[in-house]
C-alpha cells in the first residue's frame, strides 16, 4: 500500500485497534499528523562501544550476539526474569528484564542484537538493566542511534509510536512546504521533505539541528506572517481621530479622589496623542498589577465618549469584566457617561447613575444605536449581532488571551477602524514583546500609587503552618480578607479543581470551623463565579479557596492576605500576579508561599522571589530559572502555534520576522504563495481556540 499523507493510522501495518484508539487520544488521525507528533527529547544512544570497554553508570550501546537467553523466577520475590548474555569480539555482558518472558520468543540464541540503556554495576559487575534491544538492522528504531521520546498517553508504547512514525516518514516527500526555494537558499533552509523524517530518527546531532531549526522556523515565520498582515491592514486603515478635550481631562482627573502617578500620566498622555490621529493606535500598556492602569484606559474612553465615539473593553474573564466595570462604574461617578456590561451570564447597563440589570437585547440595541459609550465584556462581545454605530476605541485586558483574528472582528463589527489598545500586567522584556506583538508602541507604568506598602513576602514550611493559621486568624479577627490559592496537582485535573476542592473542605472542617471558608475554581458556571467574587467582596466570608482563576486583575482591597500552596510549581511571574491579589490599599498586606520541596534550586529561584523588587526584575528571573516560554506562560507558546520554537528562539524569530517582511513586501495577499496562504489562515484560525 502506497502512504501518503491522508492514509488513516489504522490502515498502517502493526497498528492494532487498540494502538488506533490511543493514538486516536492524541489526536493523531492520519499520516500527516503521525508527522507532526514531534519527540519530546531523544536518548542518546549513538555511540556504540566494544563491551570491554562499558564502564559502569555510563549510557551505551553494544552489538553483540546473543549468546543465551533464558527466563526464570528470582527466587525470593518470585519475579518474572528474562537472563541474556551478549558477547562481542572484545567479551561479554548480562542483560536482565523484568515481566517480558516474549522476549525470548523474538530473541534467540545466536541472534544479532543491539542493547542500548545505562551500564549498572549495582550487583558486583557489569550489566544491563531493562536495556532497550533490537536486532541488528541498517535503521534501528529503538537502539543504537538518537532514539525519539514522544509525548505519549496511558498504553501507548514508545516502541509503538516508533513503530507506528516510521511508516510514515515515506509520505514527508509530499508534505507542502510552505517555504519558497529563494528564501530557503537564502537562510540555509533545508527542505520539509529532509526535516521531518530527521526530527524523528535523526542521523546525529548535527543533522537534529539543522532539522528543528527548519522546524522552527516554519512556526515563527507563519505568526510573522499572520502579525504582520495584521498590522499592515491597520498601517492602511484609516482611523477617526478622537481630538484630546483638555478641559473635561482636567476636571475627570481632578475629580478622582487620588493623585495619578507618573507614568500613569505619561501613558494617558501618550495615549491621547495617538488617538488624535488619523491612523489607528496599536498600543501596549504594561504594568505591574494594581498599577492603575483602568483608570488610564477611563481617560481614553472618557475622551472617546466627548467626541461621540464608543469605547469596547475586552476582558478574558467574567470575573475581571465585571471587576471593570464596576472599577469604570465608580471611576465615572456621576459624569453622564452610559456604560453597559455583556458577558455570557450578566447584563447590566448604568446611564449616570445606578446600575441595573438589563436583557441582552437592550444592550445590543444601545451598542447599535450609539447610547453606549463604554462597554465591558468577555468573548459574547465579539459575537456577530453586536454592530457598534460608532466604536473608536477597542481595549483588550490582558490581550495574549486573545488571538489576532478576534480583534479583527472586532474591527470588522464596527463601521470604521477603532483605535487599539491591549493591556498586560506581565512585564515582557522588549525584544520579546518585539517578536510577539510586532512593532507596536509600549507605554509602561512602572510605579504603584504611593500610599501602598511593600507586600511581606515568606516561605512557609511544613512546621511553620501552625503559626501561619494563628495568623490568618488575627486578619480574619482585624476584619481582613485572605485568599488561598490551590496549584493544578495533577495534569488531567488542568483547571486545579480538586485541589480547591480537598483544600477548602480540609480548612473549613479542621483548621477554621468557625469561619466561613468559600470556594472558586474554573468549573464552575460563570454567574457561580461572578456571585462568589461578589459575596468576597461584599465580606460575606473571610477565606476564599481558590485556583489560578483569580491569577489576572482581581481587585479586592480589604484582601491583605495570600497563602499560595504548592509554590515550587508556580513561575516566579505566575507567584507575581498572584501575589498582586493583595496589597491593593493601605493596610499592610502578606504573601506566604507554602512549599514542601524548600531545597535545591526550587529554594534559590523561590528564595530570589523574596528579594526581586518588581515584576520587571522577576521576569528575568523567570527568564534565568525557566526560560522565556515562562516569561509570557507556556500556554502562550501553544496559543500561537508553537510547538517545537519557543520564545526563547529569539535569534531565529528575529530571522523569521524579516523574511515575513520581505515575502510580504512582494506579496501582500499572498497571491503566488498558496500553501502559506492557506496555513495562515488554519493557524489563525487555530489561535482563539482556546
Ligand atoms: P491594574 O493596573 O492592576 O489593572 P487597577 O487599575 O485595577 O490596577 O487599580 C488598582 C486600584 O488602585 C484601583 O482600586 C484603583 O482605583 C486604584 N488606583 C489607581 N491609580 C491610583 C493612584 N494613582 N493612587 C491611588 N490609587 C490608585
Ligand atoms: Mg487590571
Amino acid at each position: 500500500m502506497a502512504i501518503t499523507l491522508d492514509t488513516k493510522i489504522e490502515q498502517l501495518s502493526r497498528v492494532g485497534k487498540a494502538a488506533a484508539s490511543r493514538l486516536h487520544r492524541l489526536g493523531l488521525r492520519t499520516v500527516a499528523d503521525l508527522l507532526r507528533h514531534y519527540p519530546s527529547r531523544y536518548n542518546d544512544y549513538g555511540s556504540i562501544l566494544p563491551i570491554a570497554r562499558l564502564q559502569p553508570g555510563a549510557t551505551a550501546t553494544v552489538r553483540g550476539r546473543i549468546e543465551v537467553i533464558a527466563n526464570r523466577r528470582s527466587p525470593r520475590r518470585q519475579w518474572l526474569l528474562t537472563e541474556a548474555v551478549i558477547a562481542d569480539g572484545s567479551g561479554a555482558i548480562t542483560a536482565v528484564w523484568f515481566h517480558q518472558p516474549y522476549l525470548t520468543r523474538v530473541f534467540t540464541p545466536g541472534s544479532e542484537v543491539f542493547l542500548s540503556g545505562q551500564v549498572s554495576d549495582e550487583f558486583r559487575q557489569l550489566q544491563f538493566i531493562s536495556p532497550e534491544i533490537e536486532l541488528c538492522k541498517s535503521f534501528p528504531l529503538h537502539t543504537a542511534r538518537l532514539v525519539p521520546v514522544y509525548p505519549t498517553t496511558e498504553g501507548l508504547g514508545q516502541r509503538q509510536l516508533r513503530i507506528s512514525v516510521q511508516q510514515a516518514l515515506p509520505a514527508a516527500r509530499e508534505a507542502p512546504d510552505i517555504l519558497p526555494l529563494e528564501l530557503r537558499r537564502r537562510r540555509d533552509l533545508p527542505s520539509l521533505a529532509w526535516a521531518l523524517p530527521q526530527v524523528h530518527f535523526p542521523q546525529d546531532h548535527a543533522h537534529l539541528r539543522r532539522a528543528l531549526r527548519r522546524l522552527k522556523f516554519d512556526e515563527l515565520f507563519l505568526l510573522q506572517v499572520i502579525l504582520q498582515r495584521a498590522r499592515r491592514q491597520l498601517q492602511q486603515a484609516r482611523a477617526q481621530p478622537i481630538p484630546f478635550q483638555a478641559e473635561a481631562t482636567k476636571r475627570f482627573v481632578a475629580g478622582l479622589g487620588f493623585t495619578l502617578t507618573v507614568d500613569q500620566r505619561k501613558a494617558a498622555w501618550r495615549i491621547l496623542q495617538d488617538l488624535s490621529r488619523s491612523s489607528p493606535m496599536n498600543r501596549l500598556l504594561e504594568g505591574e498589577v494594581g498599577s492603575g492602569k483602568t483608570v488610564v484606559v477611563a481617560i481614553a474612553a472618557l475622551n472617546a465618549a466627548l467626541a461621540g465615539g464608543q469605547t469596547a473593553v475586552l476582558a478574558p474573564t467574567e470575573i475581571l469584566a465585571e471587576q471593570h466595570f464596576r472599577t469604570f462604574s465608580q471611576l465615572f461617578g456621576d459624569w453622564p457617561m452610559q456604560l453597559a456590561l455583556l458577558t455570557r451570564s450578566r447584563k447590566v447597563v448604568r446611564r449616570a447613575g445606578e446600575p441595573a440589570a438589563a436583557t441582552k437585547r437592550e444592550v445590543v440595541e444601545g451598542i447599535r444605536r450609539g447610547e453606549l459609550q463604554l462597554v465591558v465584556g468577555t468573548h459574547a462581545l465579539l459575537q456577530e449581532q453586536v454592530a457598534w454605530r460608532q466604536l473608536t476605541l477597542a481595549v483588550v485586558d490582558e490581550q495574549h488571551r486573545f488571538g489576532v483574528e478576534q480583534r479583527q472582528r472586532l474591527s470588522a463589527a464596527a463601521a470604521a477602524n477603532p483605535h487599539f489598545l491591549s493591556l498586560t500586567a506581565t512585564p515582557i522584556p522588549r525584544s520579546l514583546a518585539l517578536t510577539l506583538y510586532g512593532d507596536l508602541a509600549i507605554s509602561t507604568i512602572r510605579q504603584l500609587p504611593r500610599e501602598r506598602k511593600p507586600i511581606v513576602t515568606q516561605l512557609v514550611t511544613p512546621p511553620e503552618r501552625p503559626k501561619l493559621h494563628q495568623f490568618i486568624r488575627q486578619q480574619v479577627a482585624a476584619g481582613r480578607q485572605v485568599f488561598v490559592v490551590c496549584p493544578l496537582i495533577d495534569p488531567s485535573d488542568f483547571l486545579g479543581v480538586r485541589a480547591a476542592t480537598v483544600e477548602r473542605d480540609h480548612l473549613q472542617r479542621e483548621v477554621f470551623p468557625d469561619v466561613a471558608v468559600g470556594l472558586l475554581h474554573g468549573q464552575l458556571s460563570g454567574s457561580a463565579k461572578a456571585e462568589t467574587m461578589a459575596a468576597f467582596l461584599r465580606r460575606e466570608f473571610p477565606i476564599l479557596v481558590t485556583t489560578t482563576v483569580v491569577e489576572v486583575g482581581v481587585d479586592v482591597p480589604n484582601a491583605t492576605t495570600i497563602l499560595i500552596e504548592g509554590a515550587e510549581r508556580f513561575g516566579l511571574s505566575q507567584l507575581h500576579q498572584l501575589r498582586g491579589r493583595v496589597g491593593r490599599s493601605a493596610h499592610q498586606s502578606y504573601c506566604f508561599l507554602c512549599t514542601d520541596a524548600a531545597e535545591g534550586e526550587t529554594y534559590e529561584r523561590l528564595a530570589a522571589f523574596l528579594k526581586a523588587k518588581d515584576g520587571f526584575s522577576i521576569a528575568e528571573l523567570d527568564l534565568r530559572y525557566r526560560g522565556p516560554g515562562q516569561v509570557v506562560g507556556s500556554e502562550q507558546s501553544g496559543f500561537f502555534g508553537l510547538k517545537l520554537a519557543s520564545l526563547a528562539d529569539l535569534e531565529l524569530a528575529q530571522e523569521a520576522r524579516a523574511a515575513a517582511a520581505s515575502l510580504l513586501q512582494e506579496d501582500p495577499s499572498l497571491s503566488r504563495h498558496p500553501q502559506l496562504a492557506r496555513e495562515t489562515l488554519a493557524s489563525a484560525e487555530g489561535a482563539h481556540l482556546e
